[in-house]
């Protein structure tokens, strides 16, 4: 079967159409047939999936995909590749590209057109808004199964990290509440074409079907996150105090954490997940009082 993961094949459709490469897009583009390979198995696509790719390029993980899916939805932005990618994704009748920002699709509408079900997301994201990707993905609930991305190493390592390191943060939680993060592969910058200057990783998200903690409102209990890490170097107290619009009280903040037997002096890279949804919990709770 054909494939464009290698750079030849790659350099000779970029050649043909004369395409630019467009930085402000994230564009660098997969040219190893073995890490391709590594993503498309780490996602475990059978014929029963719907699979969303965000960001096909010219199609060189949407081929592999539409051979293993029962459907592949592919997203990409710049609408020079649209002419390149019905040219390489011609003979799969099983792909529908979409030309659009993935962040103002209306992907559960994709769901419903094709009568419901779970979806696997399977991409070598743009970097420059991966956050916004995964946030709006976890946060609009969609029916997810898991995500399996290419992200800049140092991301891969924010999703997967617990307490106690410098890369916990807004992010990691973010990912833990919503999901359980495994690192597939690491891959260097030379598998890619143009060379990004950062290292890759490759991270499946299993998505749970119920979050691992109980927490009583998510959109408070996001808001007390990120307030927590606002002021990185200062104590959670102060964050949580100094974000004027949850409206908590120093009182309030020191009261919680005692109740939870920790000081008031406590940063927020130290809290678990776990503790964190008891912060939030007691602190809606005094807020509503
Ligand atoms: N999937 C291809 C591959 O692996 O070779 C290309 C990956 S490249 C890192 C990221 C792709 O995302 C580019 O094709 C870029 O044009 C596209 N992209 C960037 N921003 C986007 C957005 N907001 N919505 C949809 N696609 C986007």
């Amino acid at each position: 079967m054909e494939t464009l993961g290698n750079r030849k094949s790659t350099r000779e459709i970029i050649e043909k159409y004369g395409f630019d490469f467009r930085k402000k897009y994230g564009q660098n583009f997969l040219t190893d047939d073995g890490i391709l390979d590594r993503i498309v198995e780490a996602a475990v696509v059978t014929k029963d999936d719907c699979v969303l790719e965000i960001g096909p390029g010219i199609g060189t993980l949407t081929m592999r995909l539409a051979q293993e899916a029962g459907e592949v939805i592919a997203v990409e932005i710049d609408r020079n590749l649209i002419p390149i990618l019905h040219e390489t994704l011609a003979e799969y009748d099983n792909v529908t590209v979409i030309h659009g920002d993935i962040l103002k699709t209306d992907i559960r509408g994709l769901i419903s057109e094709r009568g419901g079900g779970r979806l696997k997301v399977v991409a070598n994201l743009p970097y420059y808004i991966t956050t916004p990707i995964i946030m709006t993905l976890f946060e609009s609930h969609l029916p997810l199964e898991s995500v399996t991305v290419m992200v800049q190493k140092e991301v891969a390592q924010r999703m997967k990290t617990g307490p106690g390191s410098k890369e916990y943060g807004a992010l990691s939680l973010a990912v833990q509440y919503y999901s359980r993060p495994e690192i597939v592969a690491a891959v260097p910058a030379s598998c890619f074409m143009p060379r990004p200057k950062v290292d890759s990783t490759v991270i499946r998200l299993d998505v749970y079907k119920e979050p691992p903690v109980e927490v009583s409102d998510e959109k408070w209990f996001f808001a007390v996150i990120r307030a927590s890490f606002n002021q990185r170097r200062k104590t959670l107290a102060n964050g949580l105090v100094n974000a004027g619009h949850l409206g908590v009280k120093r009182q309030q903040v020191e009261e919680a954490l005692a109740a939870m037997g920790l000081p008031a002096s406590v940063r927020g890279e130290t809290l678990s997940l776990e503790q964190f949804a008891e912060l939030s919990n007691r602190l809606k709770e005094s807020a509503q009082v």
